[in-house]
C-alpha cells in the first residue's frame, strides 16, 4: 500500500522537549512588545476565516519585495522554505536524475529526494567543513545529478562554502539551489546570480528572523522559473493569518527585527569566545545564528541530557557528526544560562 520510498523514510528529527531555555531550532529570540501584539490581534480579528486566503499572497509578496529590494515577479512564496525545497526537488528535470548535496547539511534536501525516489548524491564535507570539490566533480561526472543544494551558510556547521567550488559544480550543468535561510547573519548572498541566470535560485525564509511560527519562505529566481514553479504550487499555501501577520512584521515591526538580528550577531561572537575558552569544548566558527561545538570530555548524548536537566535545550547532532552539538544563539540571559549550565556539567565530568 505505502511505497518503499515512503516506508523507508525516517520522520524529520527535531527537539520537542520543553525547557526553560530553548536553543535548539535556530529561531530568533525576540519578545514582541504589547503594542505590537495588540496590532496583530487587531488585524487578525478582521480576517474572514470562512474565506480562502489570496492564492497569490499578493500583499505579502509586495511587502517582501519592498523589504528586500526585489521584484514580485522574481518571488515564489512557500509554506516555509521546506515547501519550496519539495517543489524544486519535484520540478527540476526527471526523477531518474539525482540530487547532489554536501553532508552533513539540512536534512530536507535528502528527504525530498528520497520521497521522490531520486538518487541521493551525498558528498562528504572536508575536515574544515568546506566542499570537497574534487569528489563533487567526480560524482557529477559519474552520477550526473540534475540538481544541487548548498545551504549558505550551512546548517549545522555554520560556514559558507567556497563560492568557486559551488560555481564549478553549477557550471557543469547542475541546477543549483543556494539556501540562504541564515542570510541575515552572514550578509552574503547569491541573489544577483539568481536574478540573472536560469541555473541558480536562492531560498530565503522568515523563520530565522522571528517568524518561524508563521511558516513563510520564499524563492528568488528569474521570472520564467518562478512562473513554471508557480504552476505546481498548492493553491492556498500561505494561510490567511500568516499573510496578514508576516506583512505586519515586515512593514511595522521590521526595525525591531533588525535590532534583534544585530544583537544576535553580537551574542554569537560573545558565545563563540566564551565557548572557545572552555576546556573539553571545540568550537567551530559560524556565520549563522547558531554555533556547532564538539565535546571531548563527555559524550554528546550525556552532555545534551545533563543540559536539559538544568533547563537548557540544545540540539544533539552526534548522529550526524561525532560528538557534536549545535546551540542556537539566544538573548543575553539565555546564552548566560547555557554557559553556566555547560560549565557546571563539565565540572561534574
Ligand atoms: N534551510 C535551512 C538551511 C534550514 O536550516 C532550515 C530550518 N532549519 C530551513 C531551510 C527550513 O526553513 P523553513 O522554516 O523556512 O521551512
Amino acid at each position: 500500500m505505502i511505497s518503499r520510498r515512503v516506508s523507508a523514510l525516517e520522520s524529520y528529527k527535531t527537539e520537542t522537549s520543553s525547557a526553560r531555555v530553548k536553543l535548539s531550532s535556530n529561531e530568533l529570540s525576540i519578545e514582541l512588545p504589547q503594542w505590537f501584539q495588540r496590532r496583530i490581534a487587531e488585524e487578525v480579528s478582521k480576517i474572514p476565516f470562512n474565506r480562502y486566503p489570496d492564492p497569490e499572497s499578493k500583499l505579502l509578496k509586495e511587502a517582501i519585495a519592498k523589504r528586500f529590494g526585489l521584484k514580485e515577479e522574481n518571488l515564489l512564496l512557500g509554506n516555509g522554505s521546506d515547501e519550496l525545497i519539495y517543489y524544486l526537488s519535484i520540478a527540476v528535470e526527471e526523477f531518474n536524475r539525482g540530487v547532489l548535496y554536501p553532508v552533513p547539511t539540512f536534512s530536507m534536501y535528502g528527504i525530498s529526494a528520497q520521497i521522490l525516489g531520486r538518487d541521493r548524491v551525498e558528498v562528504k564535507l572536508k575536515e574544515d567543513f568546506d566542499i570537497d570539490l574534487e569528489e563533487c566533480l567526480r560524482l557529477v561526472e559519474e552520477k550526473k545529478p540534475a540538481l544541487a543544494y548548498f545551504a549558505y551558510p550551512n546548517n549545522p556547521t555554520g560556514n559558507c562554502f567556497n563560492e568557486e567550488s559551488i560555481k564549478a559544480v553549477r557550471d557543469r550543468g547542475v541546477f543549483t539551489v543556494i539556501d540562504e535561510a541564515y542570510f541575515q547573519y552572514s550578509g552574503k548572498s547569491w541573489v544577483e546570480e539568481a536574478l540573472s541566470r536560469r541555473d541558480t535560485v536562492v531560498l530565503r525564509t522568515l523563520s530565522k528572523i522571528g517568524m518561524a511560527g508563521l511558516r513563510v519562505g520564499f524563492m528568488v529566481a528569474e521570472e520564467g522559473i518562478v512562473k513554471e514553479l508557480n504552476k505546481m504550487r498548492l493553491p492556498f499555501n500561505i494561510t490567511y493569518p500568516s499573510q496578514v501577520i508576516a506583512r505586519l512584521m515586515l512593514t511595522e515591526f521590521y526595525e525591531f527585527v533588525e535590532q534583534a538580528v544585530k544583537t544576535t550577531i553580537q551574542e554569537r561572537d560573545r558565545l563563540y569566545k566564551e565557548l572557545s575558552s572552555m576546556e573539553g569544548i571545540r568550537v567551530y566558527p559560524s556565520e549563522a545564528n547558531f554555533i556547532l561545538f564538539k565535546s571531548s570530555l563527555m559524550p554528546a548524548d550525556i552532555l545534551h541530557k545533563r543540559l536539559l536537566e538544568k533547563g537548557v535545550l540544545i540540539r544533539n547532532f552526534s548522529y550526524m557528526i561525532p560528538d557534536c552539538l549545535r546551540v542556537s544563539v539566544g538573548l543575553n540571559w539565555e546564552n548566560d544560562a547555557l554557559l553556566e549550565a555547560l560549565q557546571a556539567v563539565l565540572k561534574e565530568a
